[in-house]
């Protein structure tokens, strides 16, 4: 968390709120954290969210099906939460053993404070939309979006659109256009993993994950994308020389991008493989071969980053867990990060079980002092 003041209001004692924990975020991480705390019955654990519900959510399955899910699972598991409240700042008072929240309530505009022993940053991995600075961009005239703000190729009909980022919302928005008849482009910058989901399935069946070195199930995984895509450099999508799973490892960041009949559509040219860009002339767009392209609409899939910043060494420069797993989710003084560790809603998951768990451990070892040994850190799945 940062700990400049960016309150413009200075917050009478009064006024603040105590708690025993709080928790910045009420997406997946936040929840499962405040989920699992309930669970083992710590009381007094207070989610804030600037959010008017639960949040926007990836495309998977209907936005509206997981947020009521999110919605049912908060009120299953007796979570409180205070939602259109951002979380400007915080900072561990010494003097008190208490960390000092900052936050904004959104609907009126009062600063708040909130008080607590412990405090979860669980404010997402994606929260900031990335759009690349592309010379020249402010003189392209039509329209320009993020992925995030894509719904569907209505409004792109007759158009010519140029998707940028081959990741998995590249290349699934890329299909949806061409599949409505949108002369599609796709610019592919970097290196790629495309599978499908049954190959991701097979590779990460227990029974391979148990008796398969990290190595072989790469080879077996590259060997089925061979059998079923043949060689994709052919169609401008090379493939890393690290296998998938590998890759995971070395840059948690990349993921493997799932097919979803977007390959086919660049092997029948009904979509455009083109390389990075370089600038932009209105609406012509230059590329790094040199060719320029004149395109009525483009729509970045360049991803998100994190918003989170914390100068102890718990949260990274980039927003992101600092140290690897399983060593990834405490910081001092009752400081906690959950679903900062690139791993998805498992990883999400995973840090709530923790973080409760360590939560719970310490108050119990508070509340019978004799008991003081017990105080140590959580056990860690071997899988963490
Ligand atoms: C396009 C896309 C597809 C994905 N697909 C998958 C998938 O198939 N499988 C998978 O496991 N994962 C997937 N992910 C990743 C998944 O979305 C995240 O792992 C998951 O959302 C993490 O949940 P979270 O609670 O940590 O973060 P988020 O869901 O980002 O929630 C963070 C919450 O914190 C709140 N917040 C932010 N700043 C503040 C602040 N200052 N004060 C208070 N609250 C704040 C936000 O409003 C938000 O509600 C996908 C992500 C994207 C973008």
């Amino acid at each position: 968390m940062a700990e400049a003041p960016v309150m413009g209001e200075v917050v009478a004692e009064e006024h603040e709120h105590e708690e025993e924990v709080i928790v910045v975020g009420a997406g997946v991480s936040g929840l499962a954290t405040a989920a699992c705390l309930s669970l083992r019955g710590v009381p007094s654990c207070l989610v804030l969210d600037p959010r008017c519900r639960t949040r926007r959510t990836p495309t998977y399955l209907p936005r509206d099906d997981f947020v009521r899910y999110l919605d049912a699972y908060a009120t299953r598991f007796g979570v409180r939460s205070r939602l259109r409240r951002e979380v400007r700042a915080a900072r561990f008072d010494e003097a008190r053993g208490r960390w000092l929240v900052d936050a904004a309530d959104l609907t009126t505009g009062r600063a708040e404070r909130y008080v607590a022993r412990y405090l979860v940053a669980a404010a997402g991995e994606n929260d900031e939309r990335v759009v690349p600075e592309v010379p020249g961009m402010e003189t392209f005239p039509g329209k320009a979006m993020h992925a995030a703000d894509y719904r569907c190729a209505e409004g792109f009909k007759g158009k010519s659109a140029l998707v940028v980022g081959c990741g998995n919302s590249g290349m699934e928005i890329a299909y949806d256009l061409a599949d409505s008849g949108v002369a599609t482009s796709i610019v592919v910058r970097g290196e790629v993993h495309l599978m499908t989901r049954w190959i991701l399935n097979v590779a990460t069946s227990p029974l391979l994950i148990r008796y398969l070195p990290l190595w072989a199930i790469d080879n077996l995984v590259l060997l089925l994308c061979y059998l079923v895509f043949g060689d994709t450099s052919r169609y401008g999508l090379r493939r890393p020389a690290t296998g998938p799973f590998s890759m995971r490892l070395l840059r948690p960041d990349v993921f493997p991008v799932l097919d979803v009949g977007t390959f086919s559509k660049i092997k029948s040219d009904e979509i455009r493989v083109l390389p990075a860009i370089t600038r932009m002339h209105g609406s012509d767009v230059e590329f790094a071969d040199g060719k320029r392209h004149a395109f009525d609409a483009i729509v970045f899939a360049t991803g998100y980053r994190s918003t989170t910043k914390n100068d102890d060494g718990l949260i990274g420069d980039d927003g992101m867990a600092a140290r690897r797993s399983p060593n990834h989710w405490k910081g001092e003084n009752g400081l906690y990060c959950a679903g900062m560790n690139r791993r998805g809603i498992y990883g999400s998951g995973v840090d709530a079980e923790l973080i409760a768990g360590d939560i719970s451990r310490q108050r119990e070892s508070k509340l019978q002092p004799q008991d003081e040994q017990r105080d140590v850190a959580a056990p860690v799945p071997s899988d963490a």
